[in-house]
């Protein structure tokens, strides 16, 4: 890792509360050393009280840009001066690019769910898909399938049933998408919903370390060989309900090719350059498994 800067060394980094458990700094720094680039990435402990106040530093500060993540990836909106469009409908912003003292938001998980996908996109396109999940990482992989892979029929699975019926409201108006249709996440009922479905997420934190034994299924059942079944979840990387959807023949994806995809863009927003993913994916996947 670094441990020279000088003069010209460019400052990114991270906003949030907590940011302990981000692995950011790990990835953006891995790519910046790779590629010889002089850069540092910082994280940096924000609380609600202190966020305006910390924008107008990072801008008075010159720091080129910076990600958002938990609790001010929405209310960060209203603080800048331009939102990509995808933010604005998914509305959450997750990158600020600090473009001379203009600060510009975008929402790359949106990327990291379209680059993840991309390489099932003819699987995708005109099929059913299960979306479980209704915060803010089920938005951005909403927006992305809309948009990018044209599903059939999006079902809307969450714990909240209420919150599933807001977010079909709200994406039928926005993006005139009506095809929805929303159920609680009750395993017994969901077996039919999921085996009628080509493609599952796991939009929610279920499964995530140190409940690694849960998953919003224990049936495998719920699985059938011709599915494709994406968590959200990176750490651990093999999720129960991967291991579960794997035994049953479904291809797997895990949580860390969105990760690396959602940073590959961050990056390329601040700097125009292209992260190398691969090597970043194989540095990350020991960091955390090890
Ligand atoms: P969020 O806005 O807080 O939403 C959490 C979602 O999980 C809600 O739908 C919530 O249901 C559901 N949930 C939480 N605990 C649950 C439980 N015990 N049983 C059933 N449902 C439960 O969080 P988020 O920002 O959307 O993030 C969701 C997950 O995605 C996190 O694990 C995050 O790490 C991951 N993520 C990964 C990437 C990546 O790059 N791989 C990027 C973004 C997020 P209710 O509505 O009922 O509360």
């Amino acid at each position: 890792m670094k441990n020279l800067t000088h003069i010209n060394t460019k400052l990114l980094g991270l906003i949030g509360h907590p940011i302990k458990q981000s692995y950011s700094p790990f990835i953006h720094n891995a790519a910046f050393e790779m590629k010889k680039m002089d850069y540092l990435y910082l994280p940096f402990d924000v609380t609600k009280s202190n966020l305006k106040g910390a924008i107008r530093g990072m801008s008075i500060l010159g720091v080129k840009g910076f990600n958002v993540t938990i609790p001010h990836k929405e209310n960060i909106l209203d603080m800048l001066d331009n939102i990509s469009e995808e933010a604005s409908i998914v509305g959450a912003v997750n990158t600020v690019v600090n473009d001379h003292g203009e600060l510009n938001g975008y929402n790359t998980d949106v990327h990291g769910v379209t680059g993840t996908l991309m390489q099932y996109k003819k699987d995708i396109t005109g099929s059913v898909v299960s979306v479980v999940g209704a915060g803010g990482a089920a938005r951005a992989v909403i927006y992305s399938l809309i948009r990018n892979f044209k599903p059939e029929k999006i079902f809307l699975v969450n714990r909240t049933e209420q919150k599933a019926e807001s977010l079909k409201k709200y994406f039928s108006e926005k993006i005139k998408f009506d095809s929805f249709n929303t159920k609680e996440l009750f395993p017994p009922d969901l077996v039919e919903t999921f085996r009628s479905s080509k493609l599952i997420i796991n939009a929610t934190s279920v499964g995530m370390f140190p409940d690694s034994d849960d998953s919003i299924t224990e049936l495998g059942e719920s699985f059938t060989k011709d599915q494709i079944v994406f968590d959200l979840v990176y750490n651990p990387t093999r999720t129960k309900l991967l291991k579960l959807a794997e035994k049953q023949g479904a291809e797997t994806v895990d949580g860390l090719n969105m990760l690396i995809y959602q940073a590959a863009k961050s990056f390329e927003l601040w700097t125009g350059e292209e992260m190398p993913v691969e090597q970043v994916r194989n540095s990350i996947k020991y960091y955390i498994e090890n």
